[in-house]
């Protein structure tokens, strides 16, 4: 409660600009709100620099959330606003192709090893279409994804397992949702075997670090188990790199020598600036294309398969994309920040040990989550079963009150290409007053 209070106390402009916006807008802005799953009120922000912010009120934050990893090229990242700003001065939206949407397909297939691409706004529609995509090209409707996913609001996804069966998530979904879907725990083969027998999945959806459920890492062989069932069984298999992408160069997939079908980008693959993107292999992609020799798939009409979007692959996105990928998200930049994680898990696991607390941390690369349990849980149940949303929440006000922001909606810390050690240090002493506090 006094966490609570200092917050709200010392933020007043951030306050006052949250009642006058309930005014015009139900549920706030959009994804910035989530007042009642974060547990404060949403702070306003008044600019970035790097690794930092500082909202309304003129407080500055070390910046550990970096906007759910879609600022992992930090705050206003130097080539991205030089990208944007001749790109407006040159004009941005045409409905026309620009140069810089060559160099970014051509970047993105040389990373994350998959030859073609197709652009959105978001990874949500990127999502949106390769669950479309799949469908298209196997002739099935059902999907599997995994217990605790986040892939977006796209609705094809959106159910949850309850008592073994799928229910819809929210309320305003259509039927057909709950009776598309299967959703099996994480980590379990035998699961996804008995969900992919009938033989009529279309497409497993799934990310290879799940990062919406705290940060579930892989059993050992357990992605080899997912590519041999899901090609017994003709389902294609897409992998969800929106989030892991920031802890490897060309994401988990190129690090752990993945085979998806198909491969979702987004978030910080323009430097924030809005644009979603997927891979997918030849096999796929002659879904949406006739292959040269005319060859064609069979049952595929080239004009059914619905992408596209009026802003989809826009000159301003494809230019901030451009700069991101081939001046911020180096290899070089990513030696540095799986670095810099290495420190950041180091630190947590120091300070959890020093104050006896029976938590564990799991990490990769530039990311890390602390789980309320000895052992970080292997799926989402475990997760679930083991956390404490009252002290999350008390942890996220306690250190935004001490300058470092780490609010979000089961996230843990990520360093962005922007922080240094010394950012790191302003983390992890907030971190240990916690834990001591707390011990
Ligand atoms: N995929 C994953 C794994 C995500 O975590 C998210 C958002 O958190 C999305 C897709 C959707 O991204 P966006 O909201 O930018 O469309």
């Amino acid at each position: 409660v006094a966490e609570d209070q200092r917050f709200r106390d010392d933020r007043p402009r951030s306050m006052e600009a949250t009642s006058r916006a309930t005014r015009t807008m139900p549920r706030g802005v959009p994804m910035s709100w989530m007042e009642e799953l974060y547990d404060h009120p949403p702070l306003w922000v008044s600019h970035g620099a790097g690794s930092r912010f500082w909202d309304l009120d003129g407080h500055e934050y070390v910046d550990m959330y970096v906007a759910d990893m879609s600022a992992f090229c930090g705050h206003a990242p130097a080539p991205v606003v030089r990208a944007v700003c001749e790109r407006m001065e040159a004009g941005n939206q045409f409905l026309l192709p620009s140069a810089d949407a060559l160099v970014v397909a051509e970047a993105l297939a040389a990373r994350y090893g998959m030859t073609k691409w197709q652009f959105t706004l978001s990874a949500t529609q990127a999502n949106t279409e390769v669950v479309r995509v799949a469908r298209a090209r196997t002739g099935r409707e059902k999907l599997l994804v995994f217990d605790g996913k986040y892939h977006g609001h796209l609705e094809p996804t959106l159910g949850v397992a309850e008592d073994g069966r799928v229910m819809p998530e929210y309320t305003g979904l259509p039927a057909e949702v709950t009776a598309n879907l299967r959703i099996v725990p994480f980590n379990d083969l035998d699961a996804v075997e008995r969900a992919l027998a009938p033989g009529d999945v279309a497409l497993l959806l799934t990310e290879p670090a799940m990062t919406n459920a705290g940060f579930l890492l892989p059993d050992p062989g357990f992605h080899d188990g997912l590519r041999e069932l899901t090609r017994r069984h003709g389902t294609l298999l897409a992998i969800d790199e929106t989030h892991t992408l920031v802890t490897a160069y060309g994401g988990l997939t190129t690090e752990w020598g993945l085979e998806p079908d198909l491969l979702t980008v987004g978030k910080s693959i323009a430097g924030g600036v809005p644009l979603g993107a997927y891979g997918m292999t030849e096999d796929v992609a002659s879904t949406l294309r006739p292959p040269a020799d005319g060859a064609a798939v069979s049952g595929i009409s080239y004009d059914e398969v619905a992408t596209g979007g009026t802003l989809f692959a826009n000159a301003l996105s494809m230019a901030a994309a451009r700069a991101a990928l081939t001046e911020v998200l180096t290899p070089e930049a990513f030696t540095t920040t799986a670095s810099l994680g290495g420190k950041l898990a180091a630190g947590l696991r120091a300070h959890i040990d020093r104050a006896g607390l029976p938590w564990s941390v799991s990490a990769h690369g530039s990311h890390a989550f602390y789980f309320f349990s000895p052992q970080p849980p292997r799926d989402a149940r475990g997760a679930r079963d083991t956390d404490d949303p009252g002290l999350r929440a008390l942890i996220r006000l306690f250190l935004a009150n001490r300058g470092v922001w780490e609010s979000g909606w089961w996230l843990g810390p990520t360093v962005s290409v922007a922080h240094t050690p010394q950012d790191l240090q302003v983390y992890l002493d907030a971190v240990g007053e916690f834990t001591q506090a707390l011990a």
